[in-house]
């Protein structure tokens, strides 16, 4: 490199002349309180860190293309979609959910699959898992569940006994704990994992018609996971694997692609459909709503700067854009504002003007103000609406088709009568393993839950047990024998045994 290096300056710009020495009063004297430049580094250094996710906070990002390859106009008009062959940018981070910032990359966990597309409607954002479902389907219970993920308060360590006494006195949760403990717990790397908008969404289309959606990115790697044995061994050999590999596949020119594809209902069948199609812990089978193919993204960027692109990235299902909108989904209703809220924690209230954040397509408003301001912060245009100044004016072509509401204002037990099969689903899926992923399942269920421990060991056990046997007896009885519970089928389940 000859270019000539830039001049060393501190935050304010004024060049420094020694970068190694402090001020000291002589030459085996103590330093200088007058020692700006000293002072400026520590201080800076001492306050790198911003708060990390709550959850999420390990990930790994990168920036992409989305291109159409079909038509689903349709169903939408948002201009994403307008005509095959177009292109948007976008930016993609993928992350685990329990561990902090520091943690492996191969633990058993869910990965998110947080898409931020930049469109001139504004940026749309994907914030989904890589699995179609979730362990609960009210928010109220958010924290609770997150809670057992975390650390035991008293020992800080990890507590395979939080988990299960709380997903056995859930079970709405049991469909992701199957899917969890599958060998897709433990994805190899970013790259072979399928993403899933997860909620329910709506498409709006030019003439105003609603469409519930269900978002579905394949991977175009094929599906790769690490065996439960081969996860913890590349804890401690790499703990950044799924980073490095990232990282590794793009610069080498090796782009990771997924197809996008949509399943879509129309409004009216939501009412009769025989799955409540809001309800975070089913799916749609394929069956009812078959796939729809939309088009392709792809990561080719590497950002040059981790922190401010993918620490400072900031994703809520909050943002959607013209032609895509919320649904009555509790857990989409729910992190509607919980998103953003964390959000102005973490990173300010300004924190949408960031380089990673910020539209790059006109943003106009008058929101004005808040810490770290440091754009033009609205220059002299006026800071309120109505005026007669020329500030920016709504727009009426961008307004969605009413929703029609039922019912009275109550708590709603979640999971009354109509709304409780929790099995049907995780049972169907474990029924299409093959021999080998169911055994590998059971295995893995089995090596986590003999960590529960202490007095409710017993108990915690058998209402999981119970669980199991419900969604399906060959999964019940494999996790019973694998932790050296008898049971007596012929009185706790005769009319399964006959189908044995
Ligand atoms: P299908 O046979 O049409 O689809 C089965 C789906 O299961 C495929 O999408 C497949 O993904 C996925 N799958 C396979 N193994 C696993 C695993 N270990 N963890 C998570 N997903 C897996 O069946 P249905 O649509 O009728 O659904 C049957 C069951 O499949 C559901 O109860 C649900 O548990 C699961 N599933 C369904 C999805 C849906 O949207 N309908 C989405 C994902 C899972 P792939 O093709 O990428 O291998």
């Amino acid at each position: 490199m000859s270019e000539t290096p830039k001049k060393l300056t501190t935050a304010s710009g004024r060049p420094v002349w020694d970068n190694q020495n402090s001020v000291t009063a002589g030459k085996r004297g103590p330093i200088l309180l007058q020692d700006y430049i000293l002072h400026e580094k520590m201080a800076h250094f001492n306050r790198e860190r911003i708060p990390e996710r709550v959850v999420h906070a390990k990930g790994s990002g990168a920036y992409g293309r989305f291109m159409v390859t079909n038509d689903i106009t349709p169903y939408t008009r948002a201009k994403i979609f307008a005509e095959v062959g177009k292109e948007t940018r976008l930016f993609l981070r993928f992350s685990t959910v329990g561990g902090e910032k520091g943690s492996a990359d191969t633990e058993r966990d869910p990965r998110g699959f947080a898409v931020k597309f930049y469109t001139e409607d504004g940026n749309w954002d994907v914030v989904g898992n890589n699995t179609p479902v979730f362990f609960v389907k009210d928010p109220m219970k958010f924290g609770d569940f997150i809670h057992t993920q975390k650390r035991d308060p008293k020992t800080n360590c990890k507590s395979p006994t939080m988990m299960w006494d709380y997903w056995s006195l859930n079970p709405e949760s049991l469909h992701q704990v199957v899917i969890l403990f599958s060998d897709r717990g433990t994805p190899y790397g970013y790259r072979h994992l399928n993403g899933y908008g997860s909620h329910t969404f709506s498409f709006i289309n030019k003439d105003n018609e609603r469409f519930w959606v269900k978002f579905h990115f394949k991977t175009l790697q094929g599906i790769k996971n690490f065996t439960d044995a081969e996860a913890t061994e590349m804890k401690g050999k790499d703990a950044d694997f799924a980073q490095r590999d990232l990282v590794a596949s793009i610069e080498a020119g090796d782009f990771p692609r997924w197809m996008l594809k949509v399943q879509v209902m129309p409004e009216k069948d939501a009412e009769t459909y025989h799955i409540n199609p809001f309800d975070l812990t089913k799916v749609w089978p394929h069956a009812d709503y078959p796939l729809i193919d939309v088009g392709v993204l792809e990561l080719n960027e590497v950002p040059r700067n981790y922190h401010a692109h993918v620490e400072q990235s900031a994703f809520a299902p909050a943002h959607v854009v013209d032609g895509i909108g919320y649904s009555p989904d509790r857990m989409l209703q729910g992190r509607i504002p919980s998103y953003p809220d964390a959000h102005r924690y973490r990173l300010g209230v300004n924190y949408e003007k960031l380089p990673v954040n910020r539209c790059p397509f006109a943003i106009n408003n008058y929101q004005r103000d808040g810490a770290m301001a440091f754009d033009d912060n609205g220059g002299d245009s006026p800071n309120y609406y109505p005026n007669s100044f020329g500030g920016p004016e709504v727009d009426k072509t961008v307004g969605e088709p009413p929703m029609a509401v039922f019912g009275l204002c109550e708590r709603y037990d979640r999971n009354a009568e109509g709304e409780d099969d929790h099995y049907s689903q995780p049972g169907s899926l474990f029924r299409l393993m093959s021999q080998v992923d169911q055994q590998h399942t059971i295995g893995n269920i089995v090596g986590a839950m003999k960590g529960i421990s202490g007095p409710r060991r017993e108990q915690i056990i058998m209402r999981q047990l119970c669980h199991f046997f419900r969604a399906d007896v060959k999964l019940g009885m494999g996790v019973a024998q694998g932790l050296d519970v008898q049971i007596d089928m012929r009185q706790f389940m005769p009319a399964a045994m006959e189908s044995l």
